[in-house]
């Protein structure tokens, strides 16, 4: 294979450090971090002068296809939106409107500097295709919901290996599936526990989301007599390898469970805000030293997939609900969004910060406008006065994704009328 190397001169890089210095790609690697760095036959060389060079960042909850929704039905609680807006409209979707609402998600993520997704949805392999085509990287699980009849869960099951076999390591690896059982309240505990099974038979992760309202505690507490994570953990279904979305009603025993079981979580604080379901205890965790990441959850229920949006909404929500202004501080928030991601879903050892050997997952954030101005504490101003516009170039694999904020793998304007289309179309057959 023929190499492929590109320069970043003059960048503020934001690695364990933060200092001013170029770094060398050579396929899809970063290969040299140095204050000069002299290469020969470089492919691509760019001036990064008052640029600060971040890793990717990771989105660990996300619906991407929901991006198709985006506006259709606001301020609404939980379960009337998904009843009453959101099912409805699922039931009548298709592999090609999965396409088109996942590449239009893939444009929005690439475009605000996020390189990794974990993502549960229906049509998977629809959506393989697009992140594939887009360059990203991202985690895929078929959301699998059986509400106890046994066929339903069958066919689950059979969708669920259909995409591991079709797309898990695909896309020179970007690409990786995992099990996506819904829900404690919307699978059966026959679900849950195959779902174990298969998941330690296949070695892949599991994705799940649990304890989002106070509505759901209340009824698995009816169901079960225990609460979500108790439940989960009694039924044998917590482990390292589980990644559980919101996560915001906790008992004591349950953050002990989470701790104890080494699940990882993923914050979705402008998601809860919106649908009002309650604020994660977070710093608590992070004190606990549980792994917290963040999510933006769809694009129906945030409503953008902007994770410099997401840090700093989960910072000022947290200070707020603790009345303590020095809780998650902006290098936390920053590390949720980048090496806690990583971890989540346990690709720590590839991406997650900038160091000699990672994967080239990059993102050059342009400090030369006037919100980021005087430009003083890169981390502080990529928190708390940056936003997904300010992203200027996105590596990803050692791919290009966007250079000067122009999409390089996907073409903006034909995305942006295909996802129309989709749109169109979904909700005409609704
Ligand atoms: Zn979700």
């Amino acid at each position: 294979m023929e190499t492929k190397n590109i320069l970043i001169e003059n960048a503020v890089i934001v690695a364990d450090r933060i200092k001013k210095g170029s770094l060398l790609i050579e396929n899809d690697k970063i290969v040299e971090i140095n204050d000069k760095i002299v290469a020969n036959n470089v492919d691509d060389v760019i001036n990064a002068e008052k640029k600060v060079l971040i890793p990717g960042l990771v989105n660990t909850h996300t619906h991407l296809s929901m991006s198709l929704m985006r506006g259709l039905a606001d301020d609404l609680p939980l379960d009337t939106w998904l009843n009453d807006h959101i099912w409805p409209v699922e039931a009548n979707l298709n592999g090609e409107h999965c396409y088109a609402g996942a590449l239009l998600a893939c444009a929005e993520m690439i475009k605000s500097g996020t390189t990794c997704f974990n993502d549960m949805y229906f049509f998977m392999d629809s959506v393989a295709k697009a992140a594939d085509e887009a360059g990203i990287r991202g985690m895929l699980s078929h959301g699998m919901i059986d509400l106890g009849d046994e066929d339903k869960r069958k066919a689950e099951f059979k969708e669920t290996k259909r995409i591991i076999e079709k797309c898990h390591d695909t896309a020179d690896g970007r690409i990786k599936v995992s099990f996506g059982p819904h829900s404690p309240y919307t699978c059966s505990e026959e679900l849950l526990e195959g779902v174990r099974k298969e998941a330690d038979k296949y070695g892949l992760k599991i994705h799940i989301h649990a304890s989002e309202t106070q509505k759901e505690v209340e009824d698995v507490l009816e169901a079960h007599r225990k609460r979500p994570f108790e439940y989960l953990d009694e039924i044998g279904l917590l482990g390292e390898d589980v990644l559980a979305a919101h996560a915001v009603w906790l008992s004591d025993n349950e953050m002990e469970i989470i701790k104890e079981r080494g699940v990882k979580l993923s914050h979705n604080p402008s998601s809860n805000m919106k649908l009002a379901s309650g604020i994660s205890p977070v710093s608590k965790l992070l004190e606990k030293g549980i792994c917290v990441s963040l999510g933006t959850d769809g694009a129906a229920s945030n409503n953008s997939l902007d994770l410099f949006e997401e840090m700093k909404t989960a910072a000022l929500l947290q200070k707020v609900h603790t009345l303590d202004p020095t809780v998650l501080n902006a290098h936390e928030v920053f590390e949720m969004a980048t090496i806690n991601g990583a971890a989540a879903l346990g690709l720590e050892n590839g991406i997650g910060t900038i160091e000699v050997g990672k994967k080239a997952d990059i993102v050059l954030v342009d400090m030369k406008t006037p919100s980021l101005t005087p430009f003083r504490n890169p981390v502080s101003h990529l928190v708390y006065s940056a936003n997904g516009a300010d992203v200027d170039t996105v590596i990803c694999n050692g791919e290009m994704l966007m250079k000067n904020r122009e999409l390089q793998t996907i073409d903006e304007a034909s995305v942006i009328s295909l996802a129309e289309e989709a749109s169109q179309d979904l909700l005409s057959k609704s």
